[in-house]
């Protein structure tokens, strides 16, 4: 089968592409992607961004906005406010950076202790983009193998040729299938806990906590039916389930934990380039500050040069 233009991957990312790029193929092993994991780990926010907006008006959908607030969990107490030190203890603890020149871009770094989303929920916004891509466009496989000089995806029962490729899935994943051999750390994980509690964070939509000998967790975002904890690394059921209790000082009725191995990037490879290949998303391009809406505007662009 050959096609002009393939998208590698249905998650957030590889539907945005599909939806801007017409005239290509989406192959993906499954949709939805990091959206459908058993509880909200992340993507959680749609920012407002004029991108998403003009993507929400274009499908019909609410353009509502919301504030979230975020706190800082210090020495017992929540603040607004946190101070350089702390910043730099709190990448520590959540990233096992031992010394950096800049910190990551993100909400911590800025300081920020409020900022504005869309209210629509990240799935039916996932939804709606799919449903606007037509059922032929779709291939369900999961692709094997890459064959980077002949521009050709296999799969195990099939394969698919291709003159532009874009790839949205984790760039090791992607390198692999290459065959190529990479040395070379990119990510941290995060093992994730969900509570079911009413549990109140005084109002705070999330609250990072910095301090080493508070808690071995560095963040808790309320959800609709409860709490979310992030821990840095893998670590035992026992280990998370005491954490929370300690800090909530009360047993909870249902959780759930689970690991993302690539939560944190925390490096980068280009040695494998090819310029029929471009790379978009976060874990496709290992960059952590890619966000939906910076996927949105590199599909437009690849749209006009296509
Ligand atoms: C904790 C966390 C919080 C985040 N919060 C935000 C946020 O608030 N706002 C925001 O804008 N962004 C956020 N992001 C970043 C980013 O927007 C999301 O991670 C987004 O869901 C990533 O989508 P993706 O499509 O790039 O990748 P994925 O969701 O990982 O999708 C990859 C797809 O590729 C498919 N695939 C994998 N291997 C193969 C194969 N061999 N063959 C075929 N298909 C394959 C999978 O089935 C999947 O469908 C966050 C990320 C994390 C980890």
């Amino acid at each position: 089968m050959s096609n002009e233009t393939i998208i590698l991957g249905g998650g957030v990312s590889g539907a945005i592409c599909a939806y801007y790029i017409d005239k290509s193929i989406l192959i993906t092993e499954s949709l939805g992607g990091q959206i459908e994991a058993k509880f909200p780990m992340g993507p959680r926010y749609l920012h407002k961004k004029i991108e998403i907006h003009n993507l929400l008006k274009e499908l019909n959908l609410s353009l509502d906005t919301k504030s979230i607030k975020v706190g800082y969990y210090i020495n017992g107490e929540y603040i607004d406010k946190i101070n350089d030190k702390l910043k730099a203890e709190y990448y520590s603890k959540s990233r096992g950076l031992t010394s950096i020149n800049k910190y990551p871009d993100s909400v911590l770094s800025d300081g920020l202790n409020n900022f504005e989303v869309f209210s629509i929920d990240m799935k039916d916004f996932y939804r709606a983009i799919i449903s606007r891509i037509s059922h032929n466009r779709i291939i369900n496989k999961k692709i094997e193998k890459i064959d980077i000089f002949n521009k050709v995806l296999f799969s195990n029962n099939e394969f698919f040729k291709y003159r532009k490729l874009i790839n949205t899935i984790p760039k090791d994943v992607f390198l692999s299938m290459c065959g190529n051999f990479y040395i070379g750390k990119f990510f941290n994980p995060i093992t994730y806990l969900f509570v079911k509690s009413d549990f109140d964070l005084l109002g705070y939509d999330y609250v990072y906590f910095p301090e080493m000998s508070t808690s071995k967790f560095h963040r808790i975002t309320k959800i609709e039916n409860g709490l979310v904890f992030d821990f840095a690394g893998v670590l035992l059921r026992s280990e998370v389930l005491y954490e929370a209790e300690k800090f909530m000082g009360t047993k909870f009725e249902i959780s759930e934990m689970s690991k993302n191995m690539r939560a944190q990037i925390i490096g980068n490879d280009t040695t494998s380039d090819f310029e029929h290949i471009v790379h978009i998303g976060r874990f496709a391009e290992l960059d952590h500050s890619i966000k939906v809406e910076d996927v949105i505007k590199h599909a437009r662009q690849i749209k006009n040069n296509i």
